[in-house]
């Protein structure tokens, strides 16, 4: 439990770090999808591989007339597998997709306008009892395709804020979202940027090892 003049100072912190990524990165327009469905779908494909491999695998979706409710649902896994190959992990990753759409389908008619109907903790409950999708996953899709204020927790995020003395390593998903969602105004634009941030200073300074010269948040 942090005192209050602690609490106040983590305010600051999280306001302030947010700030210094903002100016060095700029609004980072995330997540790079053409609607909330790709959204859905790259949320899935991106588990343990890069954002480049998501794409291909949603480039080959698009040219097989694939990326929709109804052509997913009808498509076999195994002919889903191969088009998504460039993701990695191409059989799990395309039950788990299966999985999201018999749900989506099965539930809401292929709607996700009705699946974002729910409340927020409505409809987290709702994903993450759909096998497969996990808390990154599901807060991916609430944040960027439902639009619901939510903190995405990520390995960046994670890594900035232990190495910054903000969270222990023995912090998990859910307490690290708490300090997100307890220190910054609910606020959908600024958790979509902010999230997008840790992956832009994670990918260009914060890796497995910390190269901290020139980071916009060195010394905070
Ligand atoms: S690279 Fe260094 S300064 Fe930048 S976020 Fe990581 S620990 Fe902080």
């Amino acid at each position: 439990m942090r005192s209050k003049p602690e609490q106040d100072s983590l305010k600051l912190k999280l306001g302030m770090i947010y700030r210094l990524l903002l100016e060095r990165f700029g609004h980072r327009n995330w997540w790079p999808a053409e609607s909330p469905f790709e959204v859905c779908v790259g949320a899935i494909l991106t588990q343990n591989t890069s954002w480049k491999n998501v794409e291909k695998a949603i480039t080959n979706l698009k040219a097989a007339n694939c990326l929709d409710a109804v052509s997913l649902d009808d498509i076999s896994a195994d002919d889903l597998a191969t088009l998504i190959r460039p993701a990695g992990y191409f059989n799990i990753k395309a039950k788990r997709l299966k999985n999201f759409i018999t749900r989506l389908v099965s539930h809401h008619g292929g709607s996700l306008d009705s699946m974002f109907a729910s409340s927020l903790q409505e409809l987290r409950i709702e994903l993450l009892s759909i096998n497969g999708i996990g808390k990154e996953t599901a807060d991916s899709m609430i944040l960027y395709a439902a639009n619901k204020p939510i903190f995405v927790v990520d390995a960046y995020t994670r890594r900035v804020l232990e190495r910054h003395g903000i969270a222990g390593p023995e912090v998990d998903y859910d307490g690290i979202q708490a300090i997100f969602h307890g220190n910054l105004k609910e606020d959908v634009a600024m958790f979509n940027d902010y999230h997008a941030q840790f992956v832009a200073v994670g990918s260009s300074y914060c890796g497995r090892k910390a190269r901290c010269s020139g980071c916009p948040v060195e010394g905070m």
